[in-house]
């Protein structure tokens, strides 16, 4: 069986930085205890895990104002998918410790959308209804974004946006490439006067476009990833639409139906941006036992590294990268 290892995949810069965050929070006695994460770290249970046996307690919820409302001491730590300004707001006024662990790449959206509607833009923000990230991206204009996740939406769009003169048209960041480049273009037929900024990070490009040219031809794609994490559920959709391949999605191992590798002559494996590499790891060691041949591209095999100028932490090693 030939083994696939697309490349890159797993850890992208912003998800490293986070957990390097909460881990420095965990190991620094001169912070407030206790800590809390407002959210999922990132959308991953066993990077949850980690951060548990370190201390650090995960408060998890559909609404952050809420979550807040239970802590009532301590340190909270923001999560990579950012929070709205409301909800910073109420942690300063219950004094508490705040640590910021949005992704750099989630704050220049927050920067986007409040820099066009203090200009009189309404703005149709794409992405994933009841996900973290357009929760806190909304809060930073309430009145003037509003939230689309399919073409059916657009067809009940309110009259502020309909008739808005100034609209400005943006994205979450985990979002497939393809099915945004659909959507906005049905957006710009409906409103050609429309300014759009796609803010899919690159991390979530590159691990797309890897597996809809990798896991070509593959007989089996197998995405390791949390089900909550939307950038490795878009890695399962890239796999069958784009690179034709049958694709599944496995937390970890202990999911790999028993069987499903028979008879796979080329079988790919990558991971969502979320998933600890010894996760994928061992997923990688257990589909390899099953042939000899191995393809990897030649730079690197493995996660992405973080680019110096992209974190507003220090990540002295990338121990999750080894
Ligand atoms: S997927 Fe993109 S936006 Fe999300 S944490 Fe990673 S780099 Fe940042």
């Amino acid at each position: 069986m030939e083994v696939i290892k697309v490349t890159p995949r797993g850890y992208c810069y912003g998800v490293v930085d986070a957990m390097e965050v909460a881990r420095k929070a965990a190991r620094d006695p001169s912070l407030p205890r206790p800590i809390h994460i407002i959210g999922l770290i990132v959308h991953n249970r066993f990077a949850v895990e980690e951060l548990a046996r370190l201390g650090v307690v995960t408060l998890d919820g559909s609404n952050r104002v809420a979550i807040l409302d239970q802590v009532a001491e301590g340190t909270v730590i923001f999560t990579a998918h950012g929070v709205s300004p409301r909800v910073k707001e109420r942690a300063r006024e219950r004094g508490l410790h705040i640590i910021d662990a949005t992704c750099p790449d989630v704050t220049k959206t927050h920067d986007l959308v409040l820099d066009f509607a203090g200009r009189g833009y309404q703005v149709l923000y794409i992405g994933k209804k009841g996900h973290p990230e357009p929760e806190g991206v909304m809060g930073e204009a309430p009145g003037a974004v509003y939230l689309v996740e399919t073409e059916a939406d657009l067809d009940s769009l309110p009259d502020r946006i309909t008739q808005a003169e100034k609209l400005l048209v943006t994205t979450q960041t985990t979002l497939s490439q393809w099915d945004t480049a659909r959507l906005v273009e049905a957006i710009r037929r409906r409103f050609p006067h429309a300014e759009v900024y796609n803010e899919i990070c690159k991390a979530t490009q590159d691990r797309q476009e890897a597996v809809a040219r990798m896991a070509r031809g593959a007989d089996l794609t197998i995405v390791v990833g949390d089900p909550r994490s939307n950038n490795t559920n878009r890695l399962v959709q890239v796999a069958e639409e784009l690179a034709e391949s049958p694709a599944i999605r496995i937390e970890s191992l202990a999911d790999l139906p028993p069987g499903i590798l028979e008879g796979k002559k080329r079988v790919a494996v990558t991971a969502g941006a979320s998933t600890p590499s010894q996760v994928t790891r061992e997923v990688i060691q257990f589909v390899q036992s099953f042939g000899i041949s191995t393809r990897v591209l030649p730079q690197f095999d493995g996660e992405e590294r973080p680019p110096q100028s992209a974190t507003h932490a220090t990540v002295p090693a990338m121990r999750d990268d080894v």
